[in-house]
């Protein structure tokens, strides 16, 4: 196994654009790292440089601590996991897995290279999970024990299901003793169920490998379930690594905030204010030493500490995840002050048995609704329609269309710069 190190890495196409631009990121051996954002921002480039499918435009890769630019992929020793799974149709699960062992013995012949696909000259390509050395049999039935394939080996693919031919791609990967496994997208063509499983199935083995692998996804359940860290990229730039739960709780800009999340953390646009007593909209306590968050949605009180970083903004763009509401009937004395109450009308419910969905919808103004277009485009996304998403309690007896006290935990708000995008928080 090894490590892999990215260096202010710049890949650009013929059109002069950089595609991946100024990414450094270093993966430990053995750790699990998620490449994630949206089509296009540049993740399958950033795989393929590292495997060596693409060539590096500046910035320096390396892998165990060595410069690697300039080697040919197999010199590099490390096992891509394709989406289609690249499986041969008329070779049996044994065949299929014991390919790269037999094209490689074919190809080394009186070479040094010897059989571990990508092979180095030895120089580094360890063994891996215990499937290494040994005969080519011994190394495909090790491999194929160990994914629980073993009762499937004389078996085509077409016979095979969609988490079992993802299986067989991961036995060809493991028979190689690659020192990494870098998967692009391998998911995306299972339905959802079966991704679900697969999912766990990935990353059970790769804890019990303990191999270092990236995983390109453009889909963020499958980054956050899946990877000890994060890369978020946005339009070939890295803007935040770190854990999922890192990147859910305190996301370093807007961009981070929105991309990470079922359903999307809700934005608004704000203003601070001292309160004034008795205005109505939001109440409660939220000791908040006095400041308010003027929203479309009413004024929500904040702390004194929240209102230190909001000072100096004229406005400001405030995030609130859809699970920091609850009716607020439901919500306990002690929790209650902690948060605020406030008084919104919900549009229409979505009951999901587990838990509900409100959505309160809001009339932008002008200034508010151009807000609304420039943070669609920072986020990528189509429109953000002028509405908060609540999740609310399955035992919830709110309806829509009638005045209802809702609760936000004032404590979990965040403040973003909407110049900048940059989360003060
Ligand atoms: P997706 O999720 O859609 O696969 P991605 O994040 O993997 O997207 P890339 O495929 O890395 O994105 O593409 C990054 C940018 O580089 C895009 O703007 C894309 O159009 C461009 N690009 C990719 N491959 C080439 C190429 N061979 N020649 C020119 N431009 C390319």
């Amino acid at each position: 196994m090894a490590s892999i190190t990215l260096n202010n890495i710049v890949k650009k196409y013929d059109d002069g654009f950089p595609a991946v631009n100024n990414v450094s990121l270093d993966i430990a051996d053995g750790e699990f790292v998620i490449l994630v954002g949206p089509s296009g921002c540049g993740k399958s480039t950033l795989l393929r440089m590292i495997v060596g499918l693409e060539d590096i435009t500046s910035g320096e890769l390396q892998i165990d601590g060595t410069r690697m630019n300039e080697a040919a992929p197999k010199d590099r020793n490390l096992a891509m996991v394709f989406q289609n799974y690249a499986l041969y149709p008329h070779l049996t699960v044994y065949e299929n897995i014991a390919f790269p062992l037999r094209l490689a013995k074919s190809k080394s012949g009186d070479s040094t290279g010897g059989a571990n696909g990508g092979s180095n000259g030895g120089s580094r390509g360890r063994s891996l999970g215990g499937a290494g050395g040994g005969s080519v049999d011994d190394r495909v039935r090790k491999a194929a024990e160990m994914l629980e394939l073993t009762e499937h080996l004389e078996r085509k693919p077409a016979n095979l299901s969609g988490g079992q031919r993802q299986r067989v791609a991961m036995g060809r990967a493991i028979v190689r003793q690659a020192d990494a496994f870098l998967f692009d997208e391998p998911l995306s063509n299972l339905d959802a169920k079966l991704r679900g499983q697969m999912r766990s199935e990935i990353a059970q083995l790769q804890r019990r490998l303990g191999v270092t692998s990236v995983y390109v996804t453009h889909d963020q359940t499958e980054a956050m379930t899946l990877g000890d860290r994060v890369a978020v990229l946005k339009k070939g730039e890295l803007q935040q690594v770190a854990s999922p739960r890192e990147l859910y709780e305190q996301p370093v800009n807007l961009f981070v905030a929105g991309f990470i999340g079922s359903p999307s953390m809700n934005f608004l646009p704000a203003t601070l204010k001292a309160s004034a007593e008795g205005t109505g909209g939001a109440g409660g306590a939220g000791g908040s030493g006095g400041a308010v968050l003027s929203s479309p949605i009413g004024d929500i009180p904040i702390s004194a500490e929240k209102a230190a970083v909001a000072k100096g903004h004229e406005l400001l763009m405030i995030g609130l995840r859809p699970e920091f509401f609850e009716d607020a009937q439901l919500v306990d004395e002690a929790k209650k002050g902690k948060g605020a109450v406030f008084t919104a009308e919900l549009s229409h419910l979505e009951w999901l048995g587990h838990e509900q969905y409100g959505y309160i919808e809001f009339e932008p103004d002008e200034k508010v609704r151009r807000l609304l277009a420039d943070l669609a485009a920072e986020m990528d996304a189509d429109e953000l329609r002028p509405q908060v998403v609540t999740t609310l309690s399955a035992e919830s007896r709110v309806r829509p269309g009638q005045p209802t006290d809702l609760w936000v935990d004032t404590s979990r708000i965040h403040i973003f710069d909407p110049e900048t995008g940059e989360n003060l928080t």
